[in-house]
């Protein structure tokens, strides 16, 4: 695999701060959990989230006092990260490094032609000779002005750019304005501009963004240091305070779901395929899913594990998780930060902590016998059913069942006939498949398995390397052709 980056590093901003325990489950199952709990001193502290008019000013609505206000004991095992995306991305880079991806920055993808059998991609580093790859397939992760969707013509839907803002990384003693030991954000609604300031991962450096209007001409040169201290002052109610300005961009809140994700051999994925306003923190978790998604399905073609029609499961399984983020957030940003936003035309919120572990995915790749249309669960309560998240159940070694999958195709068995019917088809079809039988391969000390999975007594759940729930069965009388089927099914073999 080789990724190429214009930038000459990783991100200087910490961007998309905070990992939900779907992402950390990615993370887990890629063996860099810990290093990303790791790099935030605030990891294990968690979130308070304020809508106020200014750091000392009114406090309007608080919406989270602290993260154990979400009680997920039974649906996940894993906590939630607080890392800045300009601490993860040195992770995310060594793993892939590690793994045998090339990584080349300074180095910019300027055209691409694609046909039955590959894509040629002309790339051109800072200061040298361009040069042509040849690849099976591309994947644009090319950010939300993406230009390889443009090239693609892929429309884009939703409302477009609902605001501007002006964001600053800042270094200042704020004192006790901000709690140091948690993520600290705050949305202002002040009376003079509407905005938004978090601590980060260095201890005395923040992220403050303002509004701004280019509909009335303003730009970011109409944003001097000057005039940007001021308003850091009026957000933190320090008159005297001498910030030290380390960055200052321009960003769009946008809301874009791209038409499609796929145009022949290029994957659309994180904002390329979707912008979501960042009111939820749901845009970089959100393209970690796009990204893992992708790398599982172009894996199990590229090894002939799977039929080239799987990737058809991209997009109808990525998509619409897209248009409910984008949904979700906009109705957020209009309760924190714009409430004169207009909605109507705008499909309806769902609960968010449903929308990260409980989403259900519809496609070839999921056997779903239910015609429940509903799009997300309540994950502490989870079903067991096909398309949804293969549920936590603690294993009474300080791992969860979790800790079994996202290696592979797994046979969770609650009885003995699946062991070596699993070992058949495995060596049959080539597939990396195990499997696990309650009670024998591991642990169940609250006697969780078997309900939250809904399975019977030698029953059996398929799971993806994605750690969804392809399929799940009562007993059968041929456990091995039944699997055999089953696989080249969701395989699109
Ligand atoms: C202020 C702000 C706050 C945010 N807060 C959160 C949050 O709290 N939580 C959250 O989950 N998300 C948040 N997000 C969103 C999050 O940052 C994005 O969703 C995430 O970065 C998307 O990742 P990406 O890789 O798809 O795109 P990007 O991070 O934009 O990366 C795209 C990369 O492609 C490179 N590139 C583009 N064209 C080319 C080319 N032709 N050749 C080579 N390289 C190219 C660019 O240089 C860029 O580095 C926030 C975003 C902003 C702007």
């Amino acid at each position: 695999m080789l990724v190429v980056e214009r930038h000459a590093s990783t991100s200087v901003h910490p961007r998309a701060s905070g990992q939900t325990p779907r992402t950390m489950e990615l993370y887990r199952w890629a063996g860099i959990d810990e290093e990303v709990l790791g790099v935030s001193e605030r990891a294990s502290q968690g979130l308070r989230i304020t809508i106020a008019s200014s750091l000392a000013g009114p406090v309007f609505h608080r919406l989270l006092e602290d993260m154990s206000e979400l009680d997920l004991d039974a649906a996940v095992g894993l906590p939630w990260g607080m890392a800045g995306q300009d601490v993860v991305e040195p992770i995310l880079l060594a793993r892939a490094e590690k793994s045998g991806a090339q990584v080349r920055f300074s180095t910019t993808l300027t055209s691409f032609e694609q046909d039955a059998e590959e894509v040629a991609a002309q790339v051109s580093p800072d200061g040298g000779e361009p040069y042509l790859v040849r690849a099976r397939y591309l994947v644009a992760a090319d950010g939300g002005r993406s230009r390889i969707r443009e090239r693609l013509g892929i429309p884009v839907d939703g409302l477009g750019a609902i605001g501007h803002s002006i964001g600053v990384v800042f270094d200042a003693d704020l004192g006790d304005r901000l709690q140091p030991d948690v993520t600290d954000l705050y949305y202002l609604q002040h009376p003079e501009f509407t905005g938004a300031l978090v601590n980060t991962d260095v201890p005395g450096r923040y992220v403050f963004a303002a509004d701004y209007h280019p509909e009335r001409g303003e730009s970011v040169d109409d944003f001097p240091p000057e005039r940007l201290t001021k308003l850091i002052r009026a957000a933190t109610d320090l008159p005297e305070l001498a910030p030290e300005i380390r960055w200052v961009g321009a960003w769009e809140m946008a809301a874009r779901v791209a038409r499609h994700f796929r145009a022949g051999r290029v994957f659309l994925a994180g904002d390329a395929a979707k912008v979501t306003p960042p009111t939820g923190g749901m845009g970089g978790n959100t393209a970690v899913g796009d990204g893992h998604a992708l790398a599982w399905q172009l894996a199990a073609v590229l090894r002939g594990e799977a039929g080239p029609r799987l990737l058809d499961a991209y997009e109808a399984e990525r998509r619409p998780i897209a248009e409910l983020v984008v949904n979700t957030s906009l109705h957020n940003a209009k309760q924190r930060m714009a409430p004169e936003l207009d909605l109507s035309g705008v499909g309806d919120p769902v609960d968010q902590i449903e929308l990260t572990l409980g989403f259900r995915y519809r496609s070839s790749a999921v056997l779903i016998e239910d015609d429940d249309p509903r799009p997300t669960e309540n994950p502490n309560a989870p079903s067991g059913r096909a398309g949804f998240r293969a549920p936590h159940v603690p294993l009474g070694d300080g791992r969860s069942i979790v800790d079994l999958l996202g290696r592979g195709w797994v046979v969770l068995a609650n009885g003995p006939s699946w062991r070596s019917a699993t070992r058949e088809v495995a060596a049959e079809t080539g597939v990396a498949l195990q499997c696990f039988e309650a009670g024998q391969d591991f642990g169940d000390p609250q006697g969780v398995f078997a309900v939250r999975y809904g399975l019977e007594p030698d029953g059996a759940t398929l799971v993806r390397p994605d750690g969804i729930v392809a399929w799940r069965t009562g007993p059968v009388p041929d456990p091995a052709g039944t699997l055999w089927d089953v696989l080249a099914r969701v395989l699109s073999r």
